[in-house]
Parts: C-alpha cells; sequence; structure tokens
C-alpha cells in the first residue's frame, strides 16, 4: 500500500467495552450513528494534530447485543471509507492468543497482515485462496512495532468464539497469533478500496490454554481492553508526531 502521511486515522472496535477505555482516555465527542438506520456508532476527537475517529459496530436492534462478527465489520469499514475517508483505518479489539505461538493475557499485537480467514470452506480450486484470503495491507506496522515495543502477528477470522477442528487445521496452517471475528472482513474491504489497514488486538483468552474460551474472555476483557487502549494512545502519539 502506499505511504501517504497520516493525518487522520479512524479506530474500528466490534464492542462497546473495548472502546469505551480509549473514548474516555481521548476525551472524544460521541456523534451518534454513523449511517442510519444501521447500528455503528461513531466518536470523533483529535490527538495532537491527528484527527482521530472511533467506529464501533453497535448494538443489535433485534437481539440487543453488540453486533460482533464479519458482516456487520465489513458494512463499518465500507461506511468509514466512504462517509470519514481515512489515510489509516485501525482494527482494534481483542482476539485469541495461542500459548505454543508466545501468546498470553492482555498481550498487544500490531500488525499489517496478513490476515487469513478460517471458517471459509470452498473446495473449489480458484475459490479456496479466495475464501482464506491472507491480505497484507501495510508496509509501516513492522517500523510501528519496533517503535512501540508491542509485536507483530498473523491473524484469522472466523464468525464463532469457539473453534472447530477444520478451524484449528487453518489456523496452524497460517501459524495465526490472533483468533478473531473480525480483521479479515475488514481487510478485505480495505483492499476493494486500496486502503492500508492494520490491527491493534490485545489477547483476552488462550486458545490453546486450559480454560473455557467464554469463561476467560469475560475474564479479561477489561484488563485486555486497557491494555489495548494504552497500546492505541502510544500508536496515535506516534502518528501525530
Ligand atoms: N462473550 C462475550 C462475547 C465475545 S465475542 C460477551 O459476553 O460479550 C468475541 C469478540 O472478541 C469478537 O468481536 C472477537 O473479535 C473477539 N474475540 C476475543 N477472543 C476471541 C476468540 N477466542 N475467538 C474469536 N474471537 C475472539
Amino acid at each position: 500500500m502506499p505511504d501517504t502521511p497520516i493525518r487522520h486515522a479512524v479506530l474500528l472496535f466490534a464492542m462497546q467495552d473495548e472502546a469505551l477505555p480509549l473514548i474516555r482516555r481521548l476525551e472524544l465527542d460521541d456523534k451518534g450513528h454513523l449511517a442510519p438506520p444501521m447500528p455503528m456508532r461513531w466518536f470523533d476527537g483529535r490527538v495532537a494534530d491527528l484527527r482521530v475517529d472511533v467506529v464501533v459496530l453497535g448494538s443489535d436492534r433485534r437481539f440487543g447485543v453488540d453486533c460482533i462478527g464479519t458482516q456487520p465489520a465489513a458494512i463499518a469499514a465500507q461506511l468509514v471509507f466512504d462517509k470519514l475517508k481515512p489515510d489509516l483505518l485501525i482494527n482494534a479489539g481483542t482476539a485469541g492468543g495461542f500459548i505454543q505461538r508466545g501468546g498470553s493475557i492482555g498481550k498487544v499485537y500490531l500488525t499489517g497482515g496478513p490476515f487469513y480467514f478460517h471458517d471459509r470452506r470452498i473446495p473449489l480450486a480458484p475459490f479456496e485462496p479466495y475464501a482464506e484470503g491472507g491480505w497484507t495491507l501495510s508496509n509501516n506496522a513492522a517500523a510501528w512495532v519496533d517503535t512501540l515495543g508491542l509485536e507483530q502477528g498473523v491473524v484469522s477470522s472466523g464468525n464463532s468464539l469457539d473453534m472447530n477442528a477444520d478451524d484449528a487445521e487453518r489456523i496452524e496452517r497460517f501459524a495465526a497469533h490472533a483468533k478473531d471475528m473480525e480483521a479479515a472482513a475488514i481487510a478485505w474491504v480495505a483492499d476493494q478500496h486500496q486502503q492500508p489497514m492494520i490491527a491493534v488486538k490485545a489477547i483476552t483468552d488462550l486458545v490453546d490454554g486450559e480454560h473455557p474460551t467464554h469463561e476467560e474472555f469475560e475474564r479479561n476483557l477489561h484488563t485486555a481492553s486497557d491494555a489495548l487502549s494504552e497500546a492505541v494512545e502510544r500508536l496515535l502519539r506516534l502518528l501525530a508526531a
């Protein structure tokens, strides 16, 4: 992707609880819905000379929970490119990690890719690479990782919090460090627009650990979201400098 100067960054979060620490830290203004009737919420503000917007997927009209997963994430990304036109799109959120690849609770990965899908099974030759993706959408991520003392990683996305044997086989083949439910969907949209995108993911649960994912997720969501907002703020200050 072209290295354009970054004057405007948009952060896309799936869940409100992931985003709130940063919204408070940066004292962003609540701008309401980004594009009614869609549920995405919009907040804006500045970090020094950098314009910063936060978009959160919002809460589901029918079920009243956060709109996690790929289709709200893709629609949010499209709305962001269409309406906000950032120089850099950052998907910030939590993810499952892997002990066997150095993962631990609260660890933060910053990556420009590759972003894969692990739950799209289309065994028709030309569609297999399409199904798995593997987009890389930033050349700058490695330098930011070094400056901020974070780690680069491979992110793999799917629409389930758990992981079946087929998902596990792909995640192993991709050597993924972070398992989430949005990044690859956002990456596909960024690739259509030929715009840079990175992900910053804090680990809430260890997929290959001994505790059930959903229990670990709930226990660690706030700690991980604090670590996430701290890392994201440091990144924004670096971009603003
Ligand atoms: N149980 C939670 C819902 C969490 S869903 C609740 O009660 O609110 C998981 C969200 O966090 C998704 O947006 C996803 O991107 C991320 N996530 C964290 N850990 C994950 C994992 N192990 N697998 C997939 N997504 C994960």
